[in-house]
């Protein structure tokens, strides 16, 4: 395989941090934005509900317009109103998790040497959350400013994780193909599915102790199911696999 792409997830692969903690309070801050024409119960299932929707999107609209519409319905306000009403939050006060937030060691080196080697970097997150978030986060992995070949978001996507047709797409944006690509990310199931289109995979145990069970819990029924992953290990020892895989390059 010649290696021209390299895809990472960001949560708990690029930036540590509890995810249950992160859920708690986003859902607890962003619910003040609500208050007046929403009960917290209410609030939550829409969030939730939305959420399922926009996980199953079939590719026909974007990720932001299906939770738009899933989370509006029937209620007196436009999308417009209520995406008012969540940029208000992300705007303002997202900020604030920063101090939730641990950056991995050398994540900035390894970007720099992967520009050096011409490869394509894409930030392969699940796309639940708005570019402005998306790019927050990355600064606070200590990527401020770096240019990546493509940031999955809310707004730019159609599909989520761990739908196969959202590592697809990507590989048509970037114009590259799967067997071209190494998918980097710490969910067993989300990120390692992208072996399934062909992708090459590594599973980063750095965030380990921190992610959310979720996705383990909906393959659990099938664990047996679970994608094996083509390597694993630490992110800092990923540039001595990256050397190995670019040298086979020629
Ligand atoms: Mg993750």
């Amino acid at each position: 395989m010649p290696l021209k792409a390299i895809l990472f997830d960001l949560d708990n692969t690029l930036l540590l941090y509890s995810e249950k903690q992160f859920y708690h309070d986003y859902i607890a801050g962003l619910y003040i934005h609500f208050r007046d024409v929403l009960s917290p119960d209410e609030f939550y299932d829409r969030m939730m509900s939305a959420t399922r929707v926009m996980v199953d999107n079939d590719g026909s609209q974007t990720n932001l317009a299906l939770f738009l519409e899933t989370f509006s319905s029937g209620l007196n306000e436009s999308g417009e109103q209520l995406m008012q009403r969540f940029n208000s939050y992300y705007e303002n006060e997202f900020q604030r998790f920063e101090k939730l937030m641990i950056p991995v060691t050398g994540v900035a080196e390894l970007f720099a040497s992967l520009k050096r080697k011409g490869l394509k970097t894409v930030i392969a997150t699940n796309p639940m959350f708005p570019m402005t978030v998306q790019k927050l986060k990355l600064s606070w992995a200590g990527l401020d400013g770096f240019e990546m070949t493509l940031i999955t978001s809310v707004e730019n996507s159609c599909f989520c994780k761990p739908n196969i047709l959202y590592y697809e797409s990507i590989c048509q944006k970037v114009e590259v193909a799967p067997e071209d690509c190494l998918m980097v990310g710490n969910d067993a199931l989300n990120d390692m599915i992208a072996s399934r289109l062909g992708m090459n995979t590594y599973l980063a145990t750095d965030g380990e102790q921190l992610s959310l069970e979720l996705s383990h819990s909906l393959a659990a029924k099938d664990e047996t199911d679970l994608p094996v992953p083509d390597f694993s290990g630490l992110l800092t020892d990923l540039p001595k696999l990256i050397n190995k895989l670019t040298r086979a390059n020629g």
